[in-house]
């Protein structure tokens, strides 16, 4: 079920509501209770935006001084 942005003009915390697409129109209640939001853009099918970070720290170990060879 896709989900859609609102953020309520009262308090402007932001949620996210899920609801068929039929409905994505109909107004939502912020959880605090007030009725005066506004849907913001889709969140609805974001794909691919996540890759796997490959990252890992350059250098470090080896050298002399790491295995007490020095003193
Ligand atoms: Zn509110």
């Amino acid at each position: 079920m896709p989900r859609y942005e609102f953020r309520c003009r009262s308090c402007g915390s932001s949620f996210e509501v899920s609801r068929p697409m039929a409905r994505s129109d109909e107004p939502a209640s912020c959880p605090r209770g007030h009725d005066d939001t506004v849907r913001l853009l889709s969140t609805v099918a974001v794909t691919g935006a996540s890759g796997g970070a490959a990252s890992r720290p350059a250098g470090g170990g080896g050298g002399c001084c790491g295995g007490g060879c020095c003193g």
